[in-house]
């Protein structure tokens, strides 16, 4: 969660650290604050609110220092205020730190602290481990030994750097289960907690491991462990442009990456389909094959949109392959005692790469001796690393804190993983090559869609003002109607509920007036007749009804208000389909009731506290 950024180097640190919050907002922004140091002095600047607020206190003119740390926050410990927006600095003012991350023990070292006569500003972790490491320094009179010290002692997450007013010329970065690189330029570093931060100024980075620390000089960087055994790190190229994370002409990088789905989704399939044999080549789980053709369960683990991904991936193998499969939302699945046995395969999905339940999941079942995949989209990820193989979604980085080129992305390669698991087990060859051909046509299908883009729009208008909605599906799309209603949720703040559409009869239909929209996917397979007969239930009883129907059907606008067309695909592929008029569905609601789309309330990307 939060973004965090920090720059040593030879040009003004300021203009560098504010354009870097800007680039990571999407990670985090309730509040905003940045630390430069000048004549061993430390400046702090904070802000609720989000970054714009805080460049207002900044005159970049005059802001000459090279050094620098600076944080956009997602609060976990005290409200988002000024007091506790980050940097913290200890009880001296010397030591001042960007954390991202809990502190899961910082009641205790609190309490040590204040016996110790040390006092607090702030209600947050942060400012506890910011004391803490001021205290040691005080104590030893060496930086380096104060961090490595506190940091062996706090239990928790962090991703972090270290600004001291004793040094001038040394930043500290830290990491344990929070991303952290370090982007390694011409006589300048920029460190941060994602490469979007980063790019505009190098593409050379290397990624911090859980418990390195890295201290950077103005000569070079020198990378440990905290508890002291020096490190090797690789420099690694970072695969974006600095094009991928602007909007392009977009009013919203939603509404960009909505529009991007034709491209990205092509990118997911493509170099990996082997449409002559009806199979398909898999790069990242060469090297397991033979724990794949052995696979006796494989069990799903994501949170929220990548979950609903793996139950439409649940549908999938099992239809295609016949190996029992479980979807699990990694925050239960860490928690409980998942019973794992020798021949089952875990399959993590993250967007991320740095989702904490998920992650945690992973580290469970590899303990439990379980092969462990990822379908991660950011690479060098924490998840890609920690995974025994996987395959990248390739969908680019996405902005919008509401998933949506990611998704389908997921789909795209659960797909592919279905044909290849199929391919070993069950299925044919002449069916792997109906639907490879079949995904080569998804992207124009998806396009078709974007015409009716306008007509969303009105839907979206004439709905608005609904208080709730309801989203119904059955089979393959059952998931997408969970994933409708978050996206629905997540943007414009409208309370809606997803649901298999028979189960509606089981409770949802109470809450059915004129008043509610009732958005059914109503695509034409062997289930059709059944969800016309719940739409008929639903209009019985003055439901308004919004239906997703396959192009040709006109049966369907008897019954429903609204109908919004997609092309006829396979069953399995309708998800990849049935999905973009519900993105901007949600989409053009929130525009209409004026939210901040790109910055939902509440909401962070990435999701990496627990
Ligand atoms: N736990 C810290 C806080 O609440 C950091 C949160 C974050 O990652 O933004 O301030």
């Amino acid at each position: 969660m939060c973004g965090i950024v920090g720059y040593l180097g030879k040009s003004s640190a300021a203009n560098i650290l504010i354009n870097g919050l800007k680039r990571m907002e999407y990670r985090g922004y309730d509040s905003a604050g940045m630390a430069v140091l000048n004549d061993g002095i430390i400046k702090t600047t904070k802000k609720k609110g989000k970054v714009s607020e805080l460049e207002r206190l900044v005159d970049l003119s005059k802001e000459n220092s090279t050094i620098g740390i600076a944080h956009t926050r997602w609060a976990t410990h005290g409200f988002p205020n000024d007091i506790n927006a980050h940097p913290h600095s200890d009880q001296a003012n010397k030591i001042t730190i960007v954390h991202n991350g809990i502190i899961e023990n910082y009641t205790a070292i609190k309490k040590k602290l204040t016996l110790d006569g040390y006092q607090f500003k702030s209600e947050t972790d942060t400012e506890v481990l910011a004391v803490f490491i001021g205290a040691l320094y005080e104590r030893f009179g060496d930086l380096e030994y104060a961090v490595r010290f506190a940091l062996s002692e706090v239990d928790g997450t962090f991703g972090m750097l270290v600004l001291s007013a004793d040094h001038p010329d040394m930043l500290i970065a830290a990491r344990r289960g929070s991303p952290l690189l370090i982007g390694i330029g011409d006589d300048e570093f920029v460190a941060a907690s994602d490469a979007a931060a980063v790019i505009q100024y190098t593409k050379q980075v290397i990624y911090l491991n859980d418990n390195e620390i890295a201290i950077i000089t103005r000569d070079g960087y020198h990378t440990k462990t905290i508890s002291n055994e020096d490190t090797i790190s690789k420099i690694e190229q970072i695969e974006f442009d600095l094009e991928q994370i602007e909007k392009g002409g977009f009013e919203h990088f939603m509404l960009k990456e909505i529009f991007e789905q034709p491209e990205t989704i092509q990118n997911a399939f493509r170099g990996r389909l082997l449409v002559d044999e009806g199979d398909v080549k898999l790069g990242g789980l060469r090297q397991i094959q033979e724990q794949l053709r052995s696979a006796e369960r494989i069990i799903i683990t994501a949170c929220g949109t990548s979950w609903h991904a793996g139950l439409v991936g649940e549908y999938m193998i099992e239809h295609l392959a016949n190996i029992p499969v479980e979807v699990e939302y990694a925050s239960e699945f860490r928690y409980r005692n998942p019973v794992i046995k020798k021949n089952d395969i875990v399959l993590a999905i993250s967007q991320s790469g740095e989702t904490a339940d998920t992650m945690a999941a992973v580290r469970e079942a590899k303990q439990k001796g379980a092969t462990v995949l990822g379908i991660v989209n950011v690479v060098g990820s924490s998840i890609a690393r920690y995974t025994s193989a996987g395959v990248y979604t390739h969908a680019g980085p996405e902005i919008g804190v509401a998933s949506t080129k990611a998704f389908t992305s997921q789909l795209t390669v659960l797909s592919l993983i279905a044909i290849m698991f199929g391919r070993m087990n069950t299925l044919s060859k002449y069916e792997g090559i109906k639907i490879a051909k079949e995904l080569l046509n998804i992207p124009d299908k998806i396009k078709k869609i974007f015409e009716s883009a306008d007509k969303i729009q009105q839907i979206a208008k004439q709905h608005a003002k609904a208080k709730n909605f309801l989203y119904l599906g059955r089979g393959y799309n059952f998931p997408v109607a969970l994933e409708g209603a978050l996206k629905l949720k997540e943007i414009s703040y409208i309370h809606a509920e997803g649901y298999p559409a028979a189960e509606m009869k089981h409770g949802p239909i109470a809450l059915i007036d004129e008043n509610m929209p009732v958005v059914f996917i109503a695509t034409q397979d062997e289930i059709y007749e059944k969800i016309i007969s719940n739409i008929e239930e639903v209009k019985a009883r003055k439901g308004k009804i919004i239906a997703i129907a396959t192009e040709g059907d006109t049966r369907i606008e008897s019954v429903a208000d609204n109908v919004i067309y997609i092309p006829e695909t396979l069953p399995m592929l309708t998800p990849i389909l049935s999905v973009i008029p519900f993105q901007l569905l949600a989409y053009y609601t929130a525009l209409e009731l004026d939210c901040d789309i790109d910055k939902p309330r509440n909401l962070a990307k990435s999701v990496t506290v627990e």
